[in-house]
């Protein structure tokens, strides 16, 4: 079985977020598992130049790009046992940020989709089945069945299309990206990829898609209701027969808390108490006072509202009358770093935070704080509350999306589940579930004890999901 996954970004090389994260990872479970799984992405230069210099040029090509002949080359990087295929073409692909220049961003994917499709033969890597991820990859399938119909080899391509965040949707105006794309007119219609006068890559992904996945069962179901479906719950619905979620893992040799560099001290379920060694050293990073009885409550995020920032802002002050300390990392909207900040000037002592993407000091946080909030609006699976179990450190969650499937609250009868949780977006909801989580806390060690326990046992690598994709390919091309 050969799967080409299709990607706009990839760890280790680039990552703005979790899709980075699942293409990074499930290709190498699916490899392991004997599956040849590929991965294409653009060679941006942000690409650190440790990857940059053992990259091999395996291909060179060029491309009808509207009514320019565009000319591209293919470079290629294996690690842990997976080929990586670059598309390299400074004009679209050297770029400041990857995402957010409007209709320049439009174009970078529009190329991005054509070439995956065009460098097929030159690579020698002819898939049975492409697997397309977000709306950066949504025109591959609309592309594939409606140009290359004639063409035998592509003719025989099935394609996946994952939906990892439905709110991101890549619209763009019609007339203009079509210039480079020459889609037929009749596209352009409600059935089809329109979308409120628009061009919608998502809508193109999910009409023609012979498979479509989310990363979580529940979110599967919450995206055909009109309050998670972001417009898009209609033709969900009536793409239900082919529509699944798959729970995402993580890669468990990566964040690993026995063999993590990033970290101050190793640690697993027998020696888990010099998880303490690494709350001390980060409250010692991050200049708080060294107080290894007071629960250090994280937050490890894109700062939108999608995380559940607004309802930390009408109660961060309660939270903060406890006897806690909350370290923030993240970056995005301004509104909520001068929130933080001001959290933070306002209780030097209490407050700690870092603006910015910060990949090892993320995993500091995870490894030396005692609980992880993520009151999420939505959450189409969520990584952060895996990647927190796995450095046993307990979340505290609202109750949606893969947040549901994964996070089981605490139930002091049955001494069962593996974090805390709470059902509407209400932020006195999220103060009350936070305040049960530190008095347990504070009041019942044995059973902190017992819960870090089951964190750290908790299974989250990618070993079940990747047999459900394998199965799900199966059921594709028959095989
Ligand atoms: P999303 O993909 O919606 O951003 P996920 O929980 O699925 O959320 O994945 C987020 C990933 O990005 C996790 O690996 C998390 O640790 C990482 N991350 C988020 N913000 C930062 C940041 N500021 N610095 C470092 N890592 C971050």
């Amino acid at each position: 079985m050969k799967i080409l996954f299709a990607a706009s970004e990839c760890a280790p090389f680039i990552k703005t977020g979790g899709l980075a994260d699942v293409v990074g990872a499930l290709p190498k479970a699916l490899v392991q598992k004997g599956v040849d799984a590929r991965v294409i992405l653009p060679k941006y230069s942000a690409i650190p130049e440790q990857y940059r210099a053992g990259m091999k040029r395996v291909a060179e090509g060029a491309l009808l790009f509207g009514i320019e002949t565009v000319p591209y080359a293919i470079d290629s990087y294996e690690l842990s046992g997976v080929t990586f295929y670059f598309v390299d073409c400074p004009d679209y692909f050297d770029v400041h940020a990857i995402y957010g220049d409007g209709l320049a961003e439009g174009f970078r994917f529009a190329f991005f989709s054509r070439a995956v499709i065009e460098c097929l033969e030159e690579i020698g890597f002819v898939p049975d089945i492409l697997h397309l991820n977000d709306w950066q990859t949504g025109l591959v399938p609309a592309l594939l069945k409606t140009q290359y119909q004639q063409d035998t080899k592509r003719r025989q391509i099935r394609t996946v299309y994952s939906i990892h965040n439905l709110r991101y949707q890549g619209i763009f105006d019609w007339d203009r990206l079509n210039t480079r794309l020459g889609l037929d007119g009749h596209l352009f219609t409600p059935d089809y990829i329109e979308f409120y006068g628009m061009l919608s890559c998502m809508k193109a992904g999910i009409v023609f898609a012979d498979r479509i996945s989310t990363v979580s069962p529940n979110y599967a179901e919450e995206i055909r209701t009109p309050y998670y479906g972001e417009q898009l719950d209609g033709v969900l619905n009536r793409r239900a027969d082919v529509l699944s979620g798959i729970l995402n893992g993580i890669d468990t040799e990566s964040y690993d808390p026995a063999n993590d560099p990033a970290i101050a001290k190793h640690f697993d379920v027998r020696r888990r108490r010099k998880k303490a060694d690494c709350k001390k050293a980060l409250q010692n990073e991050m200049h708080l006072p060294e107080r290894p009885e007071v629960p250090v409550i994280s937050m490890i995020t894109r700062l939108t509202s999608q995380k559940g920032l607004d309802l930390l802002e009408c109660v961060l002050e309660d939270m903060l009358r406890m006897d806690i300390q909350m370290v923030f990392l993240g970056s995005g909207e301004q509104h909520y770093v001068d929130i933080i900040e001001e959290a933070r000037r306002k209780h030097p002592d209490r407050v700690a935070c870092y603006i910015g993407f910060n990949e090892p000091l993320s995993r500091r946080i995870y490894a030396g704080s005692d609980l992880f909030l993520m009151p999420s609006q939505f959450e189409p699976c969520g990584l952060s509350q895996l990647i927190s179990l796995r450095y046993g450190t307990i979340p505290i969650v609202r109750e949606t999306g893969g947040l549901k499937d994964s996070i089981h609250a605490y139930n002091q009868y049955t001494d069962e589940g593996n974090g805390f949780s709470f059902a509407n977006y209400n932020a006195h909801e999220m103060l009350y579930c936070t305040e049960q989580a530190v008095k347990w806390f504070y009041d019942d060690k044995p059973m902190w004890d017992r819960l870090t326990v089951r964190a750290l046992k908790c299974d989250f690598g990618w070993s079940a999901s990747a047999d459900k994709y394998i199965d799900l390919y199966r059921g594709l091309i028959g095989r």
